[in-house]
C-alpha cells in the first residue's frame, strides 16, 4: 500500500516547528527519520494530513558533554534528531555513556540506523526498542518543547503506554541528558532475536556502580521485549543496591528483573513464557558483564 496524502511542512526551527504543531492540531505528525513512521504511513496505521518534517530544523542535532553540577553526574546531551549512526561513529558517546554506544549496533541495519534518530526512537516508544531501555537503565532526562514552553520529563515517567509517551500532541522531544556515570561503573546491553537486526525477543540494558567495598552504589536495569512498554525492573535494582556484589548471583538478578511483570507479549516469535524465560537469562548475562567490568574499572 502506499500511504494517503498529506501535506509536506518542513520547519526552519525549533520555535516555528511547535508553532505548526500548535496550528495543525491533531491531524499532523512529526516525521524524523521515517523508519518507524513511514511504514506506518504506507499500511495506513497512521493517516496524518499534515508531515511536519524535521530533517532540515535547526538546533535538533549533536552530541555535547556537559559536567557534573551540585554533585549530581554530568549528562551528555542528544539532540533529538541525532541520528543512530551518528552516536556508533561519536568517541565522545562512546567514553561518556558507553551503554548507549552499545545498545547502538543491535537496532536493526546500518540503512536504519543512517536515518532512524535518538528522539524517533524514544518517541515511538516501541517495547522492543534498545534505546528505550538505556534511558531507563541510565535515568536519562527528555527535553520536550511546546508552545507553552520547555519542560522536562524523566524516562521513567516517558512512557506511558503501548507506543505511547507523555508528550503532547503539540510537543516536540528536543533533546536527551544521557547521565554520565563515572567511578567503578560497568554496562551491558544483551537481547536474543532470531536474526541480527531484527527486533530483539527480549533483551536488558545494564548499568552498575560498585563503591571501594565491593557492594553495589547504584545500578539500573532497562528491559524490552516483556511488557507492552519499555520497562524498568526496580524491584531488582532495589534488590541489589547496597548489597555485597558477591552476595548477588546473576541468575538471582535476572529472575528478579522477570518476577513482577504481568503483561509479557506472546505472539508468533515466542510464548510470553518463553520471553520470561530468555528475559531472565539475558539479564543475567547482562549483569554479569557490567560488574565485571566494574570491578575492574
Ligand atoms: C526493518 C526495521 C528494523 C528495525 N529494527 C529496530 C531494532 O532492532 N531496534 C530498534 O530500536 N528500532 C528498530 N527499528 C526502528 C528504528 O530504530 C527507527 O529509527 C526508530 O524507531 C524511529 O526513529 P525515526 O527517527 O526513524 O522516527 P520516525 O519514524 O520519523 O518517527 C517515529 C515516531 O516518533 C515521532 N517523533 C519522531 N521524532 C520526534 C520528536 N523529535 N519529537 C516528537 N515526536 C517525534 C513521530 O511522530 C513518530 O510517531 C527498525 C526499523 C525497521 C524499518
Amino acid at each position: 500500500m502506499k500511504p494517503a496524502a498529506f501535506d509536506h511542512h518542513a520547519p526552519a526551527d525549533v520555535g516555528e516547528a511547535v508553532a505548526m504543531l500548535a496550528d495543525l492540531g491533531e491531524d499532523a505528525k512529526v516525521i524524523a527519520g521515517g523508519q518507524s513512521l513511514v511504514p506506518m504511513l504506507a499500511l495506513r496505521l497512521a493517516v496524518p494530513e499534515h508531515l511536519v518534517d524535521l530533517r532540515r530544523t535547526a538546533g535538533l542535532r549533536g552530541v555535547a558533554e556537559h559536567g557534573p553540577a551540585d554533585g549530581r553526574d554530568g549528562v551528555l546531551r542528544v539532540g533529538a534528531c541525532t541520528t543512530q549512526t551518528a552516536i556508533e561513529r561519536s568517541a565522545e558517546a562512546a567514553r561518556a555513556v558507553p551503554l548507549l554506544a552499545r545498545a547502538t549496533p543491535l537496532i536493526g541495519h546500518f540503512q536504519i540506523r543512517n536515518r532512524g534518530t535518538v528522539g524517533g526512537s524514544l518517541a515511538h516508544a516501541d517495547a522492543a526498542a534498545e534505546y528505550p531501555a538505556v534511558a531507563l537503565a541510565l535515568g536519562a532526562l527528555l527535553h520536550a518543547r511546546s508552545p507553552r514552553g520547555a519542560r522536562t520529563v524523566p524516562a521513567d515517567r516517558f512512557f506511558t503506554g503501548m507506543w505511547t509517551t507523555d508528550l503532547a500532541d503539540d510537543e516536540l522531544l528536543t533533546a536527551v541528558d544521557f547521565p554520565v556515570w563515572r567511578g567503578r561503573r560497568g554496562f551491558a546491553i544483551e537481547e536474543f532475536a532470531r536474526r541480527g537486526g531484527d527486533f530483539a525477543i527480549a533483551g536488558a540494558a545494564v548499568a552498575v556502580e560498585l563503591d571501594a567495598a565491593d557492594r553495589v552504589r547504584r545500578c539500573g536495569i532497562g528491559l524490552f521485549g516483556l511488557g507492552a512498554t519499555p520497562l524498568r525492573a526496580a524491584a531488582a535494582e532495589e534488590a541489589a543496591t547496597g548489597t555485597a556484589v558477591a552476595d548477588v548471583t546473576a541468575d538471582e538478578v535476572g529472575r528478579a528483573a522477570v518476577a513482577g511483570l504481568d503483561a509479557v507479549p506472546a505472539d508468533l516469535h515466542a510464548s510470553a513464557d518463553h520471553r520470561r524465560h530468555v528475559g531472565a537469562a539475558v539479564t543475567a548475562r547482562a549483569w554479569r558483564r557490567a560488574v565485571r567490568e566494574a570491578a575492574h574499572a
